[in-house]
């Protein structure tokens, strides 16, 4: 069915990502009757999807491995009406009204309102050997590839709560995992960093880059630089993880939604609410402090919670306007 403006489908409410957030969003929207279509993106379930044990998320006091929380949170929402399409939207038109969604396959939804939910991706150190080396020993995934290097050394760049679980992820596969760090600490939580000093085959290397990487055809070394003493050395290992952040998943909406240097999007303090009218976003996307499962599920209730009041007062003017709802 073709809308009035040429798209292919017009929709209430439209959520645009299935991580905590989007689910938690398509829940509360859901039980609102505002029947949300949501979009799952490419990685449906989002990071958590390459999360092993959730120990920190209430309600699952023995722990949780990511993807079957995740696999809760699809039922939930859709136990109370949630469409999914497993499709991404790639290009959008936010101010218009309704705003048009595009997809990759190229079909045009259009909706009343939006709830941005596109979550973070794993940042890369930007050395042309990851590139080099990409599906031949390059992982930014443990979880996903740690498998693959049983048995094997391999060798991990970071220092936050990521690297610490990735590196102890993986001393449970590799015999030595060898993990460097660019300062003479970690950033990571006391409670993670214990974990990894107690851990006999994981072995820190402080005040250390890995500046390349080399190997025929997979990877063989990699290449350290101390950079306090500028001192250069290698080890060998078969693998080589990067765990060092993630870049919010912003870029359709650029020139359209507030952002911060960094592509956060930034929503008005204490709401979900975006500098456009009737579209709204949580979890990671706007958030680059806290960025747990447990506050992009409690921002993304407070979008479903924005939007529905948002949409009943929308409604109400355009009735009152003489246009009948659509959806
Ligand atoms: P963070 O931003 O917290 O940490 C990134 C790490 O990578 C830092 O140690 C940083 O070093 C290092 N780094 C960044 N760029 C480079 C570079 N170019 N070369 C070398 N090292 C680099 O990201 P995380 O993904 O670890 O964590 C994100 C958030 O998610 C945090 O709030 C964290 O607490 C949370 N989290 C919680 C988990 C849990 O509770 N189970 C699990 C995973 C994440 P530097 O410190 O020098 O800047």
């Amino acid at each position: 069915m073709q809308s009035a403006n040429g798209s292919d489908k017009h929709e209430k409410l439209i959520i645009i990502g299935s991580g905590p957030a989007g689910y938690t969003a398509a829940i509360y929207a859901a039980r609102a009757e505002l029947k949300p279509l949501m979009f799952s993106g490419l990685q449906p379930g989002g990071q958590l999807m390459i999360t092993t044990d959730v120990e920190n998320y209430p309600g699952y006091p023995e722990a949780v491995m990511g993807p079957e929380m995740m696999e809760d949170f699809r039922k939930q929402a859709e136990r109370f009406g949630t469409r999914i399409k497993y499709e991404l939207i790639t290009k959008v038109d936010l101010k218009a009204q309704p705003k048009v969604l595009t997809t990759d396959s190229g079909e045009t939804y259009t909706a009343d309102a939006v709830i941005i939910s596109t979550g973070a991706t794993a940042k890369w150190l930007g050395i042309e050997a990851e590139q080099t080396y990409a599906n031949r020993g390059v992982s930014a995934c443990a979880v996903c590839d740690g498998f693959f290097f049983k048995g094997q050394e391999v060798a991990i760049v970071g220092a936050g709560d990521t690297a610490a679980e990735e590196a102890l992820y993986l001393s449970k596969l590799a015999s030595t995992v060898h993990m460097l760090v660019r300062r003479d600490e970690m950033r990571a939580s006391k409670i993670m960093q214990k974990r990894v000093m107690n851990t006999p085959n994981i072995k820190i290397y402080w005040n250390t880059e890995a500046y390349d990487l080399s190997g025929d055809p997979k990877v063989e070394k990699v290449h350290i630089r101390n950079n306090r003493t500028g001192e250069e050395s290698e080890i060998a290992v078969g693998g080589f993880f990067v765990a060092i952040g993630h870049k919010p998943n912003t870029e359709i909406f650029a020139g359209q939604l507030d952002m911060d240097e960094a592509g956060y999007i930034i929503n008005q303090p204490g709401s979900s609410r975006t500098n456009i009218e009737g579209v709204f976003v949580s979890g990671d996307a706007a958030d680059k402090v806290y960025r747990q499962a447990v506050t992009a599920a409690g921002t993304g209730c407070m979008a479903a919670l924005d939007a529905e009041r948002w949409l009943a007062a929308y409604e109400a003017e355009q009735e009152e306007a003489g246009v009948e709802a659509r959806a």
